[in-house]
């Protein structure tokens, strides 16, 4: 019999009102399994690692990601797929940078949680939790059907690093426009077979150094230099510019200046669109002509959480800044496509 491992970090699927305080607060997975008893009829067994300290998923950060991936590393042999409960606020954080952690992963890693707690009777907690599950296990000629980092939710199957929250009141909480969904739960379950990736037979490689040196420059008509500068002069190693629809910007002459003394000075500077659709152009119109010169590195149609995700697990791999904006600009892991 096939062994899934459900791994519990919190998020809302386990949350309860406080009868005093009236807030959502985690609970812990006896008090889950209680909700589901669906989980005995499965025809897999379900191993579970609840985390020590269960948080709500805005106190996610990289120590934690590195616990989880090391997690799957450690029971990687062990079992046939991986579901990861976690809050949908920065699942798709999560799920981008295990994406990077997790080289030549053969196996299903899915994330899931809910809107509602598992416990309220209009719960989206239950549906979401037995679909992933059922696509941890899914195989065809004894593989995995989707060896991926993936979202699951509302009724569809995500590439982590190509989603992003994108509703926090709809069961609808996730999206990915610029990827294809790989499989859509109904009557059947459904796989979008050729667009899903599959890896060589490399093993598994873990990598769990990720460097938080990053910082976010978020472009405006009238920003300051000011405020350019103190970004930009930070003490990180890299920053991810969100520019404006194909990665345009400015072209006033203080501002190409700030951005080529930071690359001068051995930062990474790379841009991506505050469009949530489509991609980076550079070159493509005179506005973003100079940042491809002064080498400003090409993000092309990765999400925000894909970029910061990238940008940590390159810092923590490489010292060179020309080695990280080139790799910047490769596809790793499904995470871009490059025009
Ligand atoms: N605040 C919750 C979390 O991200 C929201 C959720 O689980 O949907 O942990």
């Amino acid at each position: 019999m096939s062994q899934i491992l459900i791994i519990y970090t919190g998020g809302t699927i386990g949350m309860m009102s406080d009868p005093v305080t009236k807030v959502l607060k985690p609970i812990n997975f006896e008090q889950i399994m209680d909700n589901v008893p669906e989980l005995e009829k499965l025809n897999c067994k379900i191993k579970v690692h609840s985390f020590k300290e269960i948080i709500d998923s805005s106190n996610m950060n990289p120590e934690i990601w590195s616990e989880l991936a090391g997690l799957i590393e450690s029971h990687y042999d062990d079992v046939d797929g991986f579901v990861i409960l976690h809050g949908s606020d920065t699942m798709a954080y999560t799920a981008s940078a295990l994406s990077f952690m997790l080289e030549n992963l053969a196996k299903p890693v899915i994330f899931t949680g809910s809107q509602l707690p598992i416990s309220a009777i209009r719960t989206d907690a239950k549906e979401n939790l037995m679909t992933a599950i059922e696509i941890a296990n899914a195989k065809k000629n004894d593989r995995a059907r989707v060896p991926e980092v993936c979202i699951y939710f509302d009724y569809k199957l995500f590439r982590g690093n190509r989603s992003f929250k994108y509703n926090s009141s709809k069961f609808e909480a996730f999206r990915s426009p610029n990827y294809p969904i790989l499989a859509e739960s109904g009557v059947h379950l459904r796989f979008s077979v050729n667009d899903i990736r599959h890896p060589g037979e490399a093993s598994l490689i873990l990598h769990k150094n990720l460097v938080n040196e990053v910082a976010v420059l978020k472009l405006y008509p009238g920003i300051s230099p000011k405020v350019v500068a103190a970004t930009l002069n930070a003490d990180v190693r890299g920053i991810v510019m969100e520019t404006f629809g194909a990665g345009n910007t400015t072209t006033d002459q203080w501002f190409i200046d700030l951005l080529k003394d930071a690359i001068d000075s051995g930062k990474v500077i790379l841009d991506i669109s505050q469009c949530k659709v489509g991609t980076v152009e550079l070159g493509r119109y005179e506005t973003s002509k100079q940042l491809k010169d002064i080498g400003v590195a090409n993000g092309y149609d990765m999400t925000f959480e894909a970029a910061v995700t990238k940008m940590m697990y390159l810092l923590g791999q490489l010292d060179d800044p020309k080695e990280v904006k080139r790799l910047l600009e490769v596809d790793l892991r499904g995470e871009l496509t490059v025009s």
